[in-house]
């Protein structure tokens, strides 16, 4: 066991984390909501969304920039727009309050959507794909931020690290879940490298100059560079687009510009997008299908499919615990 972490349970970290936001100002609802998502971060290995947030998440509760007891409204915007509002509170509770309604209106229509408004979204994107992929449909989700990422050819942030996250149901099996930022690197991978004083790799972002950098800190100050160039540049665009212009919420910058800086989420929108495979067209080989092609993908060596290494991950977790960094831990306590 490294010097510098703890092991802890996951009961343990649900209970510091539920217990931490309690004490700054979240009634029970919210709080266990969010610190379910930590929970789910730290135990599947994705520590950059997990008890680091925490912080942040105090920050704004103490700013009065998030209500922490904000409830959730939903409202039917059309037979498959389940529109939620989340009051100014932080995205779980509002995620939550409006996914069985989306998966109905899937299960009804073989389509629907699910726009959030008014949230403070700080989290990975498969702790809310993932269920509503376990109840049977394919599932889309993403989000914006604040600026963070050059579109491709300028020197300004503009777009935020804007996450897409994909969901596919299997039988027997848990879903197949892809979710990555439309930055070459996520800004909690940088926010890790930067606190565990690791270079990052070349390509993934410039300093404050504009100047391409390898320093976590300087990256952090600067900008990051979008994945695959144009292409990833277009994908930040159009998470911009669904999660702001479609929905009547703020692109990064608009989030940025009445964001007050606190450490914590930006107010900002989230979409979403759930169907239903049976619903289009090969209700009986759909799910077989799909597995022809994973399992070709996994004939090569090499290959994996996305969210393996979280299960596995998971299973460990669940049995071991999670070894959490202390200086985290230090910085909760002093919460
Ligand atoms: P990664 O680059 O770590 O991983 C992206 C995806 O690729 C994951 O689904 C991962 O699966 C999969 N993957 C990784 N390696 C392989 C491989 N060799 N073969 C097949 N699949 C692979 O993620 P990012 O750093 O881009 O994003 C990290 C997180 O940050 C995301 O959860 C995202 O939602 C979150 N985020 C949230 C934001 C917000 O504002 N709320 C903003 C930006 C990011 P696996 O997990 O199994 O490794």
């Amino acid at each position: 066991m490294d010097k510098n972490t703890t092991l802890m349970s996951l009961d343990t970290i649900r209970a510091l984390a539920t217990d931490t936001l309690m004490a700054h100002g979240c009634d029970r609802e919210n709080a266990e909501a969010v610190a379910e998502i930590i929970t789910k971060a730290e135990g599947d290995g994705c520590h950059s969304h997990g008890l680091m947030r925490l912080p942040g998440y105090v920050a704004t509760l103490k700013s009065g920039k998030v209500n922490g007891k904000a409830r959730p409204t939903v409202k039917q915007l059309a037979p498959a727009i389940v529109q939620v509002n989340g009051h100014n509170g932080f995205a779980p509770l509002a995620l939550q309050t409006g996914r069985a309604e989306l998966i109905k209106s899937a299960k009804t229509c073989g389509i629907a959507a699910m726009p959030l408004i008014g949230i403070h979204h700080f989290a990975a994107l498969w702790t809310e794909v993932e269920p509503v992929a376990e109840a049977g449909l394919v599932a889309f989700a993403c989000t914006s931020y604040k600026p963070a990422v050059i579109p491709a050819g300028g020197s300004q942030a503009l777009y935020g690290t804007n996450p897409i996250c994909f969901g596919w149901p299997r039988m027997g099996k848990p879903p197949m879940v892809f979710d990555q930022a439309s930055s070459v690197m996520a800004r909690g991978e940088v926010m890790l490298a930067a606190r565990e004083g690791h270079k990052l790799p070349e390509g993934v972002g410039v300093d404050a100059d504009g100047n391409p950098s390898t320093d976590p800190d300087a990256v952090l100050k600067g900008a990051l560079l979008a994945f695959g160039g144009y292409k990833g540049s277009s994908i930040a665009m159009m998470v911009e687009l669904l999660a702001g212009g479609l929905i009547g919420e703020s692109f990064s910058f608009e989030a940025a510009a009445r964001d007050n800086n606190d450490g914590g989420p930006p107010q900002g929108g989230e979409f979403m997008l759930a169907m239903d495979p049976n619903l289009f067209g090969d209700q009986s080989g759909w799910a077989d299908h799909a597995e022809a092609l994973f399992d070709q993908i996994k004939a090569q060596d090499g290959t994996r499919l996305p969210g393996e290494r979280r299960h596995r991950v998971r299973g460990e977790s669940e049995a071991s615990g999670v070894a959490v960094s202390n200086i985290i831990l230090d910085k909760i306590r002093a919460l």
